[in-house]
């Protein structure tokens, strides 16, 4: 039988809980999980890449899931997904407007790839409003944000999101 390999790609802009337990329960799913950051996004990035990276990382690594690794990739997903010979893109879904976009990009990603299938995950109740996004906002206020990241990488994001400042 063939291992399953599955990528959550991302930007991880930061890591926040909602992203762990996507991949928790991932890594549950599938013999082996790639998370991998992406490095070119269009809208430009709070933290640089090998920031984005280090945290994935350093957030993952103290859960010790063993069969997740990491890595970043550039350019299309699909094409990603299909060099390192993964047949399962995971993605997360927190609303129904997260629904139409994820939807269009499933299904381009098949017809560049058809080797792979997107899976979603739904998201856990407790993080249905979580984004990055919103904990950029509260940082750059000074705010409380470990209740919503990675304990570990809980201190390094909010320092540096005080220091991009409002
Ligand atoms: P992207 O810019 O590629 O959407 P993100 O880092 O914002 O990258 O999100 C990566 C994936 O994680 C997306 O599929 C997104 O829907 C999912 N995700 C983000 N936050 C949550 C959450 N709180 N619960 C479930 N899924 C989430």
């Amino acid at each position: 039988m063939s291992l399953k390999l599955a990528v959550y790609p991302g930007s991880f802009d930061p890591i926040t809980l909602g992203h762990m337990d996507i991949i928790r329960r991932a890594s549950g799913m599938f013999d082996r999980l790639i998370v991998a950051v992406v490095g070119n996004i269009n809208k430009k990035s709070t933290f640089t890449l090998e920031e984005r990276e280090a945290l994935v990382r350093r957030a993952v690594e103290a859960e010790h899931l063993s069969n997740v690794t990491f890595d970043r990739y550039s350019g299309l997903v699909a094409e990603y997904v299909k060099s390192v010979g993964a047949t399962t893109l995971v993605r997360g879904l927190r609303a129904v407007s997260d629904f139409e976009s994820e939807f269009q990009m499933a299904l381009a990603n098949r017809q560049i790839y058809s080797g792979a299938d997107t899976v979603f995950l739904v998201t856990s109740a407790e993080y249905m409003y979580l984004s990055s996004s919103l904990v950029r906002e509260i940082g750059r206020y000074g705010g409380d944000i470990r209740h919503i990241v990675p304990a570990c990488v809980a201190d390094d994001i909010a320092d540096k999101l005080l220091k991009v400042g409002v």
